[in-house]
């Protein structure tokens, strides 16, 4: 592990239209390796936005943004989905699992485009079914027939299949009820812990943040509006 951070922003604006205010406006703000934190904020502050910067969907408008030492907002598009798929773990608010493929069929396709499908590969996703309480049955299951507690589970272990150094959760909660909440952040917070990855868990749930020790509000991290462009650093 190098000490770069994890993720590391710089001077970064992103607005959706050229000439729109910025959505993003973050001078300076660094995560190291290894830590996890819980990002709040209200709706439409900018959350999602953040994380589709950080995964590569999309790019600033100016700024750099560098992932574990990688200036990987620099790079042309086809590295940086190359780039994506090795180290980033991407879980979205509806799973997005593609639903008439099967579950192995589902975290193959991650696999192929991440660290490749090697001979390990069906121990592995055996280890994480194991590890998540799934049977191994399910992996010929379509992903249309899977519970949404189901559902929740192989988008970790699609998330988790290439030990992404980073990952990043998307409001993955707010279809769930109390109990499956509690479940699902047990199983995440475990595995993120294993693989020693750097978490960014967005959500506007404020009483899952207890989970976390660093917490983030969108309105320190990035206070928009045109008479208050100043961010702050995470605190640690
Ligand atoms: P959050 O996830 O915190 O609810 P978002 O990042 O989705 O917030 O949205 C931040 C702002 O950007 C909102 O004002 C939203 O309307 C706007 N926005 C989000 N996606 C788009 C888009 N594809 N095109 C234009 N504006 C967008
Ligand atoms: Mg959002």
């Amino acid at each position: 592990m190098s000490f770069s951070p994890a993720i590391e922003f710089n001077d970064v604006l992103f607005a959706y239209k050229p000439a729109a205010q910025a959505v993003i406006d973050i001078q300076n703000w660094q995560v190291p390796q290894g830590q996890s934190v819980f990002v709040s904020g209200s709706s439409g502050s900018g959350k999602s936005t953040l994380l589709n910067l950080i995964c590569g969907a999309l790019v600033p408008s100016s700024g750099s943004i560098n992932l574990l030492g990688h200036s990987f907002s620099d790079l042309p598009s086809g590295k940086r989905d190359t780039f994506r798929a090795k180290h980033i773990g991407v879980v979205f608010q509806q799973f997005n699992l593609i639903p008439y493929l099967s579950v192995n069929q589902n975290v193959k396709a991650a696999a192929y485009f991440g660290n490749g499908v090697g001979k390990d590969f069906e121990p592995r996703v055996q280890e994480y079914l194991n590890q998540l309480q799934l049977p191994s049955k399910i992996l010929h299951t379509q992903a249309s027939q899977l519970s949404v507690g189901q559902q929740q589970r192989v988008a970790i272990v699609r998330a988790l299949i290439n030990s992404p150094e980073i990952l990043v959760v998307d409001e993955p909660t707010s279809a769930l009820d109390a109990d499956a909440r509690d479940a699902f952040m047990q199983l995440l917070l475990k595995s993120v812990e294993r693989c020693k990855s750097t978490l960014l868990f967005v959500s506007h749930d404020k009483s899952l943040a207890s989970h976390f020790a660093h917490h983030l509000d969108m309105s320190e991290l990035c206070p928009t509006g045109a008479e208050n462009k100043s961010s702050q650093e995470l605190s640690q």
